[in-house]
């Protein structure tokens, strides 16, 4: 007789940082044994031909706005939960349930983004197993949570003391001026539902138990459904992992990185979807250009149109000193860029995967938060971990090359390289038999239990 066999189905958005580890999710899955389905937008898709093994479903979504930028994120993760998105992805569902039976497979469990809370329903209604990946620190889901619940007793709005110091007593060593901003009604909407979703099975954090221990604990208690933290999921998936870039990846810079020397050069890059204007990128230069260090710069194309016509509006000593020691690109191979032996520091917007991709490669950050989150982790990094450098943040050139050097000249970015490199060792220690090893088996082990 045939035995049947287990398929997973995993819905990400099609925004960059959170397709990519839920695909690293998918590759971990598969090696121990399940079959993969990935359900994705039509557009921002992953490449197939990189993960030959899966099924790819395309669901042809109506969204009008599809270039993702900081501006259109939160109204699009709306739209994604209304009902013009969750249709296609429930009768593709029904439709891929009805194969399975078929081809002597089993459903066994959906497992879906956290900012897809719809599919919660769906799931239910379809008395599916489910389970939600979430892609930012546990830490920061606490926030949404803190955020709802002062909400329902009546405080005063997280966002009307956003510049204040003070910790936040239910969340501490988190300051206001630490939480994400949520300042639109919509947002607040979101935040509210989609920590309001509870999957049969419980939630994925691609966090490390070493890292955020007293939050994934206090987590467990407000969920009171099993957490599991699988992360880094980019490590554990590391020795079958494909690239999941929309955009395509210029090695060129690797090159240029080789004829550096030992922890020579500041990477920066704000991610896929954080920016600065062009006046800012005048600053940014500048500043770099006088901090005298070498530099690998990410300017990705929706930032600026022609960066060989904005290079030459430069002042004639910054233009030397790029040619001399800055490499500018598009789009980096981040995780070979911060695994190389030349970086030795990171200017980040402190985007979730940026900043597990550089603890687990010992490099230290200079923390430029944006918005959603990544205030969060910069005070994780800065305070907590004490592998990032908080800094006034003013787009001026001389703060910036003050930054620049505290991080990668000063004795107190030398003593940030070292518990950076204590760190990388700690979650190296959990991957390969510790705390996120662990977790994974546990994770298996309940989606077979259900499935049996
Ligand atoms: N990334 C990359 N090349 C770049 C810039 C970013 O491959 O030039 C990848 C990076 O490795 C990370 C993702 O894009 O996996 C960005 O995710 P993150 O959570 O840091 O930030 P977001 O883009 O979601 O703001």
């Amino acid at each position: 007789m045939e035995t049947q066999r287990h398929r997973l189905v995993l819905i990400p958005p099609p925004f960059q940082g959170h397709l990519t580890p839920m695909l690293q999710l998918a590759t971990i899955l598969h090696l121990k044994g399940f079959s993969i389905t990935i359900s994705h937008a039509h557009f921002n898709s992953p490449d197939p031909s990189n993960y030959p093994n899966f099924s790819f479903l395309p669901l042809f979504y109506d969204l009008s706005d599809t270039n993702i930028t900081s501006k259109n994120v939160v109204d699009v993760t709306a739209t994604l939960n209304t009902t013009k998105c969750v249709s296609p992805i429930k009768e593709s569902l029904v439709d891929q349930i009805e194969r399975a039976n078929i081809n002597h497979e089993k459903i066994v469990c959906v497992i879906y983004d956290g900012s897809m809370y719809s599919i919660d329903s769906v799931a239910r209604e379809l008395q599916l197993p489910s389970i939600v990946l979430r892609t930012t620190s546990a830490t920061n889901l606490l926030t949404y949570h803190a955020f709802v619940q002062r909400q329902s007793k009546g405080f005063p709005p997280l966002q009307d003391s956003m510049l204040s110091l003070d910790l936040v007593p239910e969340l501490e060593p988190l300051r206001f001026k630490d939480l994400p901003m949520l300042n639109s009604g919509v947002m607040q909407q979101l935040i509210a539902k989609t920590i309001a979703v509870r999957p049969s099975l419980g939630v994925i954090c691609n966090t490390v138990d070493c890292l955020e221990e007293e939050s994934l604990y206090r987590l467990h208690q407000v969920y009171k459904v099993s957490i599991f933290p699988i992360g880094p999921l980019h490590m554990i998936a590391e020795e079958d992992s494909s690239s999941s870039s929309f955009v395509e990846e210029d090695y060129s810079c690797i090159g240029w990185l080789n004829n550096k020397a030992r922890k020579s050069v500041l990477y920066v890059s704000l991610g896929s979807i954080a920016s600065w204007e062009e006046k800012e990128l005048t600053e940014v230069a500048c500043g770099l250009a006088n901090s005298k260090q070498n530099f690998l710069w990410v300017i990705r194309s929706e930032t600026i149109s022609d960066v060989s016509e904005w290079l030459k509006s430069l002042p004639k000593d910054v233009k030397v000193a790029i040619a001399e020691r800055g490499c500018i690109v598009k789009w980096a191979p981040q995780g070979e860029v911060l695994a190389h032996q030349a970086v030795g520091g990171f200017w980040s917007h402190c985007g979730w995967n940026s900043t597990l991709e550089s603890l687990c490669e010992g490099v230290p950050i200079m923390c430029q938060p944006h918005f959603g989150d990544q205030r969060v982790n910069a005070r994780l990094l800065s305070h907590v971990w004490k592998v990032g450098i908080e800094w006034s943040y003013v787009m001026e050139r001389g703060e910036i090359e003050g930054a620049v050097r505290r991080l990668m000249v000063n004795q107190e970015g030398k003593e940030m390289s070292q518990r950076a490199l204590e760190l990388k060792n700690e979650i190296r220690l959990a991957v390969k038999g510790g705390s996120s090893y662990d977790a994974l088996n546990r994770l298996v082990k309940s989606i077979l239990s259900v499935n049996i």
